[in-house]
């Protein structure tokens, strides 16, 4: 089947060599040799499966392959990529990827196979950040999270095809999980992405709505926004700064937002529409920035300096709302080419200065980026260190476990099952026997690991043992054994 020229099969073939030729152009000096194995074995690996489709497997991580090469990751990336759902899926062994593609790309292939076993849409609000601080806990290698982030991209680009249960859920985890991480991340473009495709699916009323109603307005809005634009070159070149000025409409699931939190119509969502200006340096920010307000009036309390205080995720612009032609609003962003790159990309152009496109002030800015993040990952020793060895320990304290009904319990690192079982509650500690981890039966003494499925076992009537208090990590354990015993 699979050696039928004008068939499925060709299909594949032209991704694959369109991924070809993305690498060639973007990434020149790539030697091919890996990339080429590793399709070639994914290939084979995959080759009776079928998406939902009906299209080839393959399809499907050459499809997240190409996101990466767009965002011009390294071959370790694209070649995980390409392998990311054998272990998982196929009979393919994390040993053999390890064999023949090395360590690096086995563990980012087990780091994505880990990820895609969790079940991690939870019932209850409030718990979706535990998730998240979890999901980053769990991985060593932030190509992890870039790789699974370009996976749910494609999974949601072709959410279509499976019933709706299953959209449901997987929209709502998007929306819940991987949107708000990628937006942690800095990655606006595919954040924006995950949430516009999530909304689709999760409110298709008040999507098809909004959409309809944002389709009615669109050419007096780019006509609106043409003319803008071409006011602000006009403006910008003879004021001698070198700019590209682009139009942009604020993403739907934004803009859905914005209306209900505000309670106000389309028409009164004021930074809907938005000009950025993208110039070469800092100073010519500013001096864009005297030029628009020179030229239109600026809306009071609206003037955002993110260059000099970034926001937490590192974004960089200078914002502004200024009357436009015919009286009308409009935001204007201005950024320069490097900080234009963040906003879209985020931690992934971040990984990119990594591999020595070395110039002044890359790698403070890459260590800046850490702080920030690790920042909202609580402390960690340090990051300098954790970049250059790759490796990521995001919560060195803690450890995200899970009850059987899937609420995850947070806890220090290196905790025992009893710990997990005062945790849920005095009496479920105070009657523990046993427990099963992942479905099997583990000492008392055994260390949790982030993403384990916590079982207790009781039996009414028991006791705590006085050797516990040897094992117990939580003080809220050892004060209860202590006031039974
Ligand atoms: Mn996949």
């Amino acid at each position: 089947m699979s050696t039928d020229v004008v068939g499925p099969a060709s299909l594949v073939e032209q991704l694959y060599s369109e991924l070809e030729q993305k690498v060639h152009v973007l990434r020149p000096k790539d030697d091919f040799t890996q990339l080429e194995k590793a399709y070639r074995v994914a290939s084979e690996a995959h080759k009776d499966q079928k998406r939902v489709s009906g299209e080839p497997y393959m399809v499907h991580p050459l499809n997240v392959t190409l996101i990466l090469a767009d965002m011009q990751m390294d071959l370790v990336c694209l070649e995980t990529g390409l392998l990311h759902d054998t272990v998982e899926d196929t009979r393919v062994s994390l040993d053999q990827i390890r064999k023949d593609f090395g360590e690096e790309v086995a563990r980012c292939v087990d780091g994505v196979t880990k990820l895609s076993k969790l079940h991690l849409y939870s019932r209850e609000e409030r718990q979706a950040e535990s998730v998240r601080k979890m999901l980053l806990a769990m991985v060593n290698d932030i190509r992890v999270i870039i790789v699974k982030l370009a996976d749910r991209l494609h999974n949601m680009r072709t959410l279509q095809f499976l019933p709706r249960d299953r959209q449901q859920r997987i929209a709502q985890e998007t929306l819940e999980i991987y949107a708000p991480i990628a937006h942690r991340l800095g990655m606006g473009k595919i954040r924006g992405e995950l949430e516009d495709l999530s909304f689709q699916y999760l409110e298709p009323d008040a999507s098809a709505e909004l959409v309809r109603e944002i389709e009615s307005q669109r050419q007096q809005n780019e006509e609106f926004l043409n003319k803008m634009r071409h006011e602000v070159e006009v403006n910008l070149s003879r004021e001698g700064i070198p700019a590209r000025v682009e139009g942009r409409m604020k993403r739907a699931y934004s803009i859905f937002q914005k209306m209900k939190r505000q309670k106000i119509g389309l028409d009164q969502v004021y930074d809907l529409l938005a000009l950025r200006i993208v110039t070469d340096s800092v100073k010519n920010c500013y001096a864009a920035l005297g030029v628009i307000h020179n030229e239109w009036h600026p809306i009071p309390g609206r003037i955002k300096d993110f260059i000099a205080i970034p926001r937490p995720n590192l974004y960089q612009s200078l914002h502004t709302s200024v009357m436009g032609p015919g009286g009308r609003a409009c935001e204007v962003q201005i950024r320069t080419e490097e900080m234009h790159r963040l906003a879209e990309e985020g931690i992934a152009a971040h990984w990119k200065y990594k591999e020595g496109r070395k110039g002044p002030g890359v790698d403070d800015q890459r260590v800046t980026w850490l702080r920030q993040l690790v920042e909202w990952q609580k402390e960690l020793h340090d990051p300098g260190e954790f970049m250059s060895t790759l490796k990521v320990d995001l919560y060195p304290e803690e450890v995200y476990a899970f009850t059987p009904m899937g609420k995850v319990i947070v806890l220090p690192r290196d905790a025992t099952p009893i710990d997990f079982a005062y945790a849920i509650h005095s009496d479920v500690g105070n009657t523990c026997v046993g427990a099963k981890v992942n479905g099997r039966i583990v000492p008392l003494k055994y260390s949790l690991k982030n993403g384990d499925v916590v079982e207790i076992l009781t039996q009414s009537g028991h006791f705590p043992s006085k050797d516990w208090l040897a094992i117990v990590k939580t003080s809220k354990a050892r004060n209860k054994i202590k006031h039974v015993i």
